[in-house]
């Protein structure tokens, strides 16, 4: 089987289907090959589940265990969806004989569970949340000049967590040290948080870009 394909599930209906490990880091080029572009995952309810590749949405389609969504919200297997013309707006995978129109949302039939995509906290992930704004005077200088401050210090057991790490700009990092905000009268602009499941997604997936085709299941999100 190949790498990280799912399996159809059998009988349970909360068997977990593998879905890879999911879209990590698409990055807005002007040509992406049609495989690799972003396809939302929604789950039995419309509930958007992750972010894959067409890749693995076409072999997901084509084995069952998924059906593409139109435009329109219709569902489509594999022979129906072959079926369908690529138009101006989409994206087209070449194929003997023709084209095939590249699904921009994939309806999991069995997969029941709610389950949302989780964002690691990494340096980078801290500062797509701040939109790499310093977090205690707004500025947004260049990205090489900008830190990851500890809330609470380390030193005081600060932990790394999205709730205790933000950016700062060298200025602020420097001004505060090592003492807590309060400590150093500096202020947050915004209480730190995980990332909501809207900013997840548009991290996962590169800020600028998102299909039109997503928005009814994300604004549901
Ligand atoms: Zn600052």
């Amino acid at each position: 089987m190949p790498d990280g394909v799912a399996t159809v599930p059998g009988g349970s209906p909360h068997e977990e289907l593998d879905l890879g490990d999911g879209f990590s880091g698409f990055r807005c080029e002007r040509r992406t090959e049609p495989l690799d572009l972003p396809v939302l995952v929604v789950n039995r309810f419309f509930q958007p589940v992750q972010i894959t590749t067409a890749r693995r949405a076409f072999l997901l389609l084509f084995g069952g265990a998924a059906l593409a969504v139109d435009e329109v919200g219709d569902l489509h297997d594999f022979s129906a969806w072959r079926s369908l013309p690529v138009r101006e707006k989409d994206d087209g995978l070449p194929v003997v004989g023709g084209s095939l129109r590249v699904p921009r949302v994939l309806h999991l039939r069995r997969y029941d569970r709610m389950r949302r995509p989780t964002i690691r906290l990494t340096r980078k992930n801290v500062m797509l949340r701040d939109t790499h704004q310093c977090q205690y005077c707004a500025r947004r200088p260049p990205v090489r000049d900008l830190n990851i401050d500890h809330v609470l210090p380390r030193s005081r057991g600060g932990e790394d967590t999205w709730e205790n790490l933000v950016t700062a700009c060298r200025t602020c990092n420097l001004r505060k040290g090592w003492r807590t905000p309060d400590e150093a009268s500096m202020r947050l602009i915004r209480q730190p948080l995980p990332p909501r499941w809207s900013a997840t997604m548009q991290i996962l997936i590169g800020l600028p870009h998102s299909f039109d085709e997503w928005s009814p299941f994300l604004r549901a999100g």
